[in-house]
């Protein structure tokens, strides 16, 4: 096993737990094990301490010490970053995980949220009032890191991406300052925010504007893994309106009790619909999905609008192994319809379905350059995405995931989803940013001259 010197001497460590009111767990402690760990077991790093902050002043002490010492510092909302960027080797973990405090307005239909809420956290608090915004499709993840990416889930197309539902944010930026950020207050911080990942700060709560959706019509539908069905759900996606969210799945049959037992482990494509429409619309719903292609198995059922971003959750248990490449497409062209249908049927696992989120609708009312998210013209957003129970498994499939991204390429834009791609993917980063990078660099100089927050998809001061 490696072990790292730690470069907290005793003096600093005592410093270090003064200074804050949650705790701070260094190397021998006995919890040291379970603080470090993140969701991607590819990341099994080591810290010097791991700080469970308590509060928005625990959070600027940890920035200021990390900066005044110059200690690499990780930030950790829900610690789904496949990137690992929620931990690191020697320095700093500031954990946001106990800051999950939630308060809806339900007249003014907005929720404020800590840092270090999931969206399991989030959709149950705003559900209670019959409200909701767009959020992961696993529960677990953190409303951090994909809101401050960008944030693509079920209601994309109807509410726009997470990061377009901000009101406004408290941020504790480098030198330590607590700023709200809104449109009238920092709104060039509030920008930044929307998509430009954790280079601007942390953010100590997040205020979202929230939408009347209390049940929708959600669930997979099954098809065997063919060009035709591919088409006819791009088809469905261009004609029907921004109530019908529906992701595309291409990979292995999951062994789901209403799949028959002859599909599991063989090549399939899903689209799991969320339809927050009227419910005497269901069944144009139910028929529109059923004439995409011969069906094999579906579960497609009422239900309350959290219990659809729980159903991929017991298949993405924490403690895989990831490793993720990130592709935009405008419309789905049928070069692109043919690599998921090649790459698709040869998935490392049932685990590393690839998701196709459709981000047309409501992310398109944005403007290019009215939030640093930069890729409103793209339809689509896919994550190639192996998840394997061992890391040699993971460095094997590794190939796998690089070949089906070069045979998407031609069919692709140059930027992607940072939230989607890999550790690897520095070099896209500008191009991810587009006309908006030379703006987000020049703010990333102005509050981060030093880069302090610079374990994330990097934008360099
Ligand atoms: P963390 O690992 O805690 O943080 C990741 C990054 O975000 C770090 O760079 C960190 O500095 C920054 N960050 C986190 N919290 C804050 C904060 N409060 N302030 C400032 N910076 C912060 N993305 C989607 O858009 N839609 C999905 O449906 C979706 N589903 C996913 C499902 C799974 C199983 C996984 C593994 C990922 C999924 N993603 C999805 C990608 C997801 O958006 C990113 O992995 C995201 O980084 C996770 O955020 P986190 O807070 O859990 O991660």
């Amino acid at each position: 096993m490696t072990t790292y010197a730690a470069p907290l001497d005793d003096q600093q460590t005592r410093r270090l737990r003064e200074a804050v009111h949650g705790d701070v767990v260094t190397p021998g402690d006995p919890d040291y094990d379970e603080a470090r760990k993140v969701y991607n077991a590819m990341h099994d790093k080591r810290p010097a301490a791991v700080v469970r902050a308590a509060d928005a002043g625990d959070v600027i002490a940890t920035v200021g010490f990390a900066r005044e010492r110059d200690l690499l510092l990780a930030v950790r909302g829900g610690s789904h970053s496949v990137s690992g960027y929620g931990t690191c080797d020697g320095g700093l973990v500031l954990d946001l995980g106990r800051m999950r405090g939630i308060r809806v307005d339900p007249q003014a239909r907005t929720v404020r949220a800590q840092g270090g809420c999931t969206w399991a956290d989030l959709d149950h608090a705003t559900h209670a009032f019959g409200l909701a915004t767009t959020g992961g499709v696993v529960s677990s993840t953190g409303i951090g890191g994909l809101t401050t990416g960008g944030g693509m889930g079920h209601l994309s197309r109807r509410c726009g991406l997470a990061c377009d539902n901000l009101v406004s944010v408290d941020l504790v930026t480098a030198d330590g300052s607590l700023l709200t950020c809104s449109r009238e207050q920092n709104a060039d911080l509030l920008w930044a925010v929307r998509g430009g990942g954790g280079n601007f700060g942390v953010v100590e709560s997040f205020e979202y504007r929230l939408h009347p959706v209390a049940d929708v019509l959600g669930g997979p539908t099954f098809y065997p893994l063919d060009g035709d069905v591919m088409r006819a759900y791009r088809e469905m996606i261009a004609e029907s309106d921004d109530r019908l969210g529906a992701l595309l799945v291409v990979g292995l049959g999951p062994p789901a009790p209403f799949l028959p037992e002859r599909w599991h482990g063989r090549p399939l494509c899903g689209v799991v619909a969320c339809w927050s429409g009227p419910q005497e619309e269901d069944d144009r719903v139910r028929a529109r999905l059923g004439g995409l292609g011969p069906v094999v198995g579906q579960y497609l059922e009422r239900m309350p609008y959290p219990a659809i971003n729980t159903l991929f959750d017991e298949m993405l248990p924490a403690g895989l192994f990831h490793y993720w490449k990130g592709v935009f497409h405008k419309g789905l062209p049928d070069g692109a319809i043919a690599a998921y249908a090649e790459y698709g049927a040869t998935a490392p696992t049932i685990q590393s379905a690839t998701v196709v989120f459709p981000i047309d609708g409501a992310c398109h009312r944005v403007g290019p350059e009215e939030s640093a998210f930069a890729y409103r013209d793209a339809d689509f957003s896919s994550a190639l995405s192996p998840a394997l129970t061992s890391r040699a498994e993971c460095e094997a499939a590794m190939g796998w995931a690089r070949d089906f991204h070069a045979a998407l390429e031609p069919y692709s834009e140059d930027g992607a989803y940072v939230n989607f791609m890999g550790p690897d993917d520095q070099d896209r980063v500008r191009s991810n940013y587009r006309q908006n990078y030379d703006r987000l660099a020049a703010l990333k100089r102005r509050f981060d001259p030093g880069n302090l927050f610079r374990l994330n998809h990097n934008i360099e001061p």
